[in-house]
C-alpha cells in the first residue's frame, strides 16, 4: 500500500512551533496521526523530532539575562519533557508505544557507540515502539553538537539503513528563486547529476530551528548518494506523510533520488564520520593515485608521510594529501605512536583497510 516499509522523519522546530513561539499542540497531534496511520500499516517510522528548545522557552520565564550555552540548556531540558510527554501520550490515543533516544555526536564516533544505539533503535522497531530521537541538548553544548537536526536524521537514517528519509520543514521544498517570490516554483527531484544548487538556495535561517536549507540540502545529497530516498517537505500540509508514501500522489516536495550504488553499512558509518575524526593520516601522491584509482586499495605504512593528532586503534582518522586536500576517512588499525613509528616503512599491514575506507 505505501511505497517505503522504513523511514526516518524528521520534524523541524518550526513546523512544531506556533508563531508565539509555544509548542504547536495541533499540528504535532495530525502528524502523530499520519505517523499511527502508517505504523498500523506496517511502516516502520523513526522520528527525530526538534521542538525541545522551543517548547522550554514557551514554558519559562527567565527574569535575568542568561548566556546562550545556559539557556539552550535550561529550555531543552524543560522542554524535551513536555514533547516527550505529549509524543507518548498521543501516540498512546492510536494504541502505540513510542521511546526517547537522547544522542550525540560523540556516539557516532565510535563503532560500539554506535552499534549500541542501533541496537536499542532495532529492539524498539521489532516490538513495534516507535523511537523518538533527539539531540541530548543538554550536554551537546558548542563544538559538541551536530550542526542541526538534519545532521543528526541523516546519521540516524544511514544507521537504520531507512528507505527514505523525510525532513518536514515549513516550506514545500528548495526553490529555484526566492520562496516568497511568485515565479519561483519548487524543485521537483535533484539527483547525483544535478549541479550544484547553492545558487539557488536561501541562506537565511529558520526562525526557531538551527538549521536552514543549505545544510538539509548538503545532508540530502550525501544520504541520497548512500542510496536512502530523501524528500524534503512541508509538515504543515494536511495529509502530508501519506501522500508522500502514496505511489499515485504527485504531491509539491524536493526528492533527491537515491544513488544506485550502495555502500556496506560499515562505509556508510565512515563516511558520516568524518566530522568526528581524531586525526589525521598525511599521503604521498603516489598512495593518492592508488586510492583515487577505481582498484578497491587499502592505505599501507608506506605511503603514510605524517600523522596529525592523537588517536586509538579503530578511531575514525581523516585522510590527507600533501597540500593538506582531504582524500577520504577510515578506521585505523593502529594508535597514533605505531602509526608515526610506521609511517614511511615498507611491508606491514594495512593502516587503514580498503573495507574501513571511504574515498570521498
Ligand atoms: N535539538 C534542538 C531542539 O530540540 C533542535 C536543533 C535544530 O533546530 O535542528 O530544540
Amino acid at each position: 500500500m505505501y511505497k517505503y516499509k522504513r523511514i526516518t522523519v524528521k520534524i523541524g522546530s518550526n513546523v512544531l512551533t506556533t508563531k508565539e513561539g509555544m509548542l504547536d499542540t495541533a499540528r504535532m497531534s495530525a502528524l502523530v496521526s499520519q505517523m499511527a496511520e502508517l505504523h498500523k500499516n506496517g511502516v516502520e517510522i523513526i522520528l527525530v523530532s526538534s521542538g525541545a528548545v522551543a517548547s522550554g522557552r514557551g514554558e519559562l520565564q527567565i527574569d535575568r539575562k542568561l548566556d546562550a550555552v545556559k539557556s539552550r540548556q535550561l529550555f531543552s531540558a524543560v522542554g524535551q519533557v513536555k514533547l516527550v510527554n505529549n509524543y507518548y501520550e498521543m501516540f498512546k490515543s492510536h494504541g502505540i508505544n513510542c521511546g526517547q533516544i537522547l544522542t550525540m555526536k560523540e556516539n557516532f564516533s565510535t563503532r560500539r557507540l554506535y552499534l549500541n544505539q542501533k541496537q536499542c533503535m532495532e529492539v524498539m522497531l521489532e516490538h513495534g515502539v516507535i523511537p523518538i530521537v533527539n539531540e541530548n541538548d543538554t550536554v551537546a553544548v558548542t563544538e559538541l553538537m551536530f550542526t542541526d537536526n538534519d545532521e543528526l536524521s541523516g546519521l540516524i537514517a544511514t544507521m537504520m539503513d531507512t528507505e527514505a528519509l523525510i525532513i518536514l520543514s515549513n516550506i514545500d521544498g528548495i526553490y529555484d528563486g526566492d520562496p516568497t517570490d511568485p515565479s519561483s516554483s519548487v524543485i521537483r527531484s535533484i539527483s547525483d547529476e544535478t549541479e550544484d544548487l547553492s545558487s539557488y538556495i536561501q541562506t537565511k535561517k529558520s526562525s526557531f530551528g538551527r538549521g536552514g536549507m543549505m545544510t538539509k540540502c548538503n545532508i540530502a545529497r550525501k544520504v541520497a548518494h548512500e542510496g536512502i530516498t530523501v524528500i524534503i517537505a512541508n509538515g504543515r500540509r494536511e495529509n502530508i506523510l501519506q501522500s508522500l508514501l502514496d505511489d499515485k500522489s504527485d504531491t509539491v516536495c524536493t526528492v533527491f533520488e537515491a544513488s544506485k550504488h550502495e555502500l556496506s553499512s560499515i562505509k556508510k558509518w565512515i563516511a558520516h564520520s568524518d566530522g568526528y575524526a581524531k586525526g589525521t593520516l598525511l599521503i604521498n601522491d603516489k598512495a593518492k593515485e592508488r586510492l583515487l584509482s577505481d582498484n578497491a586499495v587499502s592505505l599501507l605504512p608506506i605511503g603514510i608521510t605524517g600523522v596529525e593528532g592523537e588517536f586509538e586503534k579503530d578511531d575514525i582518522v581523516r585522510i590527507k594529501d600533501g597540500q593538506g586536500v582531504i582524500i577520504g576517512v577510515g578506521k585505523v588499525s593502529c594508535n597514533s605512536d605505531k602509526a608515526i613509528a610506521l609511517a614511511g616503512k615498507k611491508g606491514g599491514k594495512p593502516l587503514v583497510h580498503y573495507d574501513y575506507l571511504y574515498i570521498e
